[in-house]
């Protein structure tokens, strides 16, 4: 029996469930059998009804005492069961006349759900069931009932149906699933072989251990969450190993203009920049593309060492392109790369996609050219029509909401003459080390783990936004004493015009409340021009509160902001109210922010305040950030998409990477016929690593 038998091969599986099936990326029975539950079920004692509780999971038998079709919104079947101590209401939204008459008024019935409250008793909406016959009592189930994940038209039952034909499967045919992992490493380790863990995760026995199979820690889910891990591993070294194979132009480190540049600067590089900018000069001295991503907290100073990488490139002839997620964030790069590079005879050139179709062509010709050396935009820069004479380096800043597939496409994109360019990733939203060895292990990390001397840590409160006034006070104490202050208004709406209509208000209502005050607003909506020049005023001291939109979330740079009030708090990740909050605290006034919510807060986000204020430290936020949200919000949906894990957990199974790398180490040395087999497995045809 070979690996890739089509499901097709099982009984009952016709064209039709052939098709749903390919849906949930199952086409052979190897992929069935790595279909793995998402969770168990503890069906193994029956619950008297009058126990349930809304939101317990249970196993109920009970007498049917009414059923009836009723239209309220729609069309439903609802089916009242008793068992003596109390009553329980079962729902259908989707039902047929068979199943109707079925459940009629004395039938028994064994069903299993998520108990809800319902108007006038509990209910379970559309839970399992069958009807049992008169004097049939079933024995109770012995096991945990494994959940796997569904798609639309395939229920659960039809599922376990399938995966215990491809477990039979499995009995009589050795070469179904080949097991890829070298002895060495299984020998080393002490974890089960492959076949074992399969069939204990699809069908624990009896005696399982429920609490380690619930959390997932029994030995049998960590042996299959470690390939897991060590196939999106591998896919990445691989990825990295090609890398290393293609070529780049070598670009010499301390030029003269670099050592000038220095030099002018008021200011000492911190030893964490010095570091940072010596590994980036060697990188970028070696004819392979680099890869590496420079972590920093906001305020650290990664702008300036990517600087010196910059100038070092235009130094030696080469195109070096900054990329921005947000327009404001890219012209701000803008202005200070431009006071930065033009005493050097540097001119840099603006690319986004708004920009008029003239003005953009003639971009177009001078990057083309070659004689644009330094481009400075947003995504547009990486637009089919924008194509590069020698680009150099790719500088990307803030990009953590950026998949692997995208740092691909642009390595291609900027390749002249087999030449690719070096990749420079800066991000401030630190990714905890598990996160970083899953989902960038094809890139090199730095970290600027200083903040320049004499930056002093927010003061942050949380208040009530029924204490608006007193908060507006406290704005205009700070601006009597020459500070200035942002007022924040973060999404509250799906809809950037909502989001940019409240800050409109919200600066109405502050102007009006505030008349003393100059007041500025800055939001998406604004153009590019406005928005610069309302800037250049908030900068320039002119005004003294700016009401803005999350549009500030990253990079503004404003030394005597000193105050920040962020509205809506409680609706913001972590992620993000830190990356606000280093708007603030960068210069050497003490700064505070004041976390305005709106009560009751939920539990979640009662937490999040608290790490707000408990801490500035941007790795301990992160880390707090991964135990809230898991990893595939912390990178974003692209990437979760991505990673997609099916078994692992990357805050469960922290504690595996070491071994997970050490393993992939082995496995590209002395297995590399093995890696294909791994990824595939695990990541499918359409891994990145098929793509390349
Ligand atoms: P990041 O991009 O890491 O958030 P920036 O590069 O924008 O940080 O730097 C923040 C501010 O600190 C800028 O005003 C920058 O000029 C300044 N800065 C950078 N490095 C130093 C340093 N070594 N000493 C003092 N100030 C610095
Ligand atoms: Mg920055």
């Amino acid at each position: 029996m070979r690996a890739d038998t089509p499901v097709r091969y099982l009984r009952g599986v016709g064209p039709h469930l052939a098709e749903k099936l390919s849906r949930l990326g199952i086409g052979s029975v190897t992929d069935l059998l790595f279909h793995l539950p998402v969770r168990y079920e503890d069906r193994t004692h029956i619950t008297h009804v009058g126990a349930l509780r809304s939101g317990m999971r249970a196993a109920v038998e009970g007498r049917v005492e009414l059923t009836e079709t009723v239209i309220r919104r729609r069309r439903m079947l609802l089916c009242r069961i008793s068992d003596g101590s109390g009553a329980l209401t079962l729902r259908f939204f989707h039902f047929n006349q068979a199943q109707a008459d079925a459940l009629s008024r004395g039938a028994r019935l064994r069903c299993y759900g998520e108990v809800l409250s319902g108007t006038s008793t509990l209910e379970m909406v559309h839970p399992e069931y069958r009807v049992l016959q008169e004097g049939q009592s079933p024995p109770d189930e012995t096991a945990l009932t494994p959940v796997y994940p569904a798609t639309e038209g395939i229920a659960q039952l039809k599922l376990r149906a399938l995966t215990t034909q491809a477990l039979q499967m499995l009995d009589s045919a050795a070469g179904l699933l080949p097991e890829l992992l070298p002895p060495e490493l299984l020998d080393h380790t002490g974890m089960p072989a492959l076949t074992a863990a399969v069939r204990y995760v699809h069908r624990p026995p009896a005696d399982a251990p429920v609490a380690a199979l619930v959390d997932g820690r029994h030995p049998a889910q960590q042996r299959l969450a470690f390939e897991e891990l060590l196939a999106h591993h591998l896919s990445l070294r691989e990825l990295r190993q090609r890398a290393d194979r293609s070529r780049a132009w070598t670009i010499p480190g301390a030029s003269s203009v670099e050592k000038e540049f220095r030099a002018a600067l008021p200011f000492q590089l911190t030893g964490a920049q010095q570091r940072v900018a010596a590994e980036i000069s060697h990188d970028l001295g070696k004819p392979h593309p680099m890869m590496r991503l420079v972590q920093g907290d906001v305020g650290c100073g990664k702008t300036l060492v990517a600087a010196l990488a910059a100038l070092n490139c235009m130094a030696a002839g080469y195109q070096v392109a900054l990329m921005a997620p947000t327009e404001l964030l890219a012209e701000q790069h803008f202005h200070n790369f431009k006071a930065w590079v033009t005493p050097y005879g540097f001119e840099p050139v603006w690319l986004t996609g708004r920009m008029p179709a003239a003005q953009r062509r003639e971009t177009l010709a001078n990057i083309h050219s070659g004689h644009a050396l330094l481009i400075i935009g947003t995504h547009a820069l990486f637009q089919e029509d924008v194509e590069f004479a020698k680009l150099a380096l790719v500088i990307i800043d803030e990009q953590h909401r950026f998949g692997v597939h995208q740092r691909l496409a642009l390595r291609e994109k900027g390749a002249v003459d087999g030449s690719h360019p070096h990749q420079l990733i800066m991000t401030a939203t630190p990714i905890p080390r598990t996160l970083a060895m899953t989902a960038y292990a094809d890139l090199d990390v730095s970290a600027i783990d200083e903040l320049p001397p004499g930056r002093t840590p927010v003061i942050t409160v949380a208040v009530a936004d029924t204490r608006r006034a007193e908060v507006a006070a406290r704005v205009r104490a700070a601006c009597r004493t020459g500070r200035q202050v942002y007022w924040v208004c973060p999404l509250i709406d799906e809809s950037e015009v909502l989001q940019c209509q409240a800050a409109e208000d919200t600066a109405t209502r502050l102007a009006v409340a505030l008349p003393e005050l100059h007041v500025g607003l800055v939001h998406g909506r604004l153009r590019a021009a406005q928005k610069e020049a309302v800037m250049a005023h908030f900068k320039a001291g002119e005004l003294q509160l700016l009401v803005a939109t999350t549009v500030i979330e990253v990079g503004v740079d404003v030394p005597n902001a000193s105050l920040m009030i962020i509205e809506n708090a409680e609706r913001l990740g972590l992620a993000q109210l830190h990356q606000l909050r280093g708007r603030v605290g960068r210069g050497a006034l003490e700064s505070s922010c004041v976390m305005l919510y709106h009560a009751p807060l939920s539990a979640a986000a009662r937490t999040r305040l608290q790490v707000m204020r408990a801490t500035n430290d941007g790795f301990e936020i992160a880390r707090r950030d991964l135990e809230l949200r898991g990893p595939g919000e912390m990178l974003g949906t692209r990437q979760a998409g991505e990673l997609n894990l099916r078994i692992a957990d990357l805050n469960r199974d922290a504690a595996l990477i070491p071994q997970v790398q050490r393993a992939a180490s082995l496995l590209l040395e002395h297995y590399p016929e093995q890696v294909p087999l791994i990824v595939r497995r695990w990541l499918g045809e359409n891994s990145r690593y098929g793509q390349v």
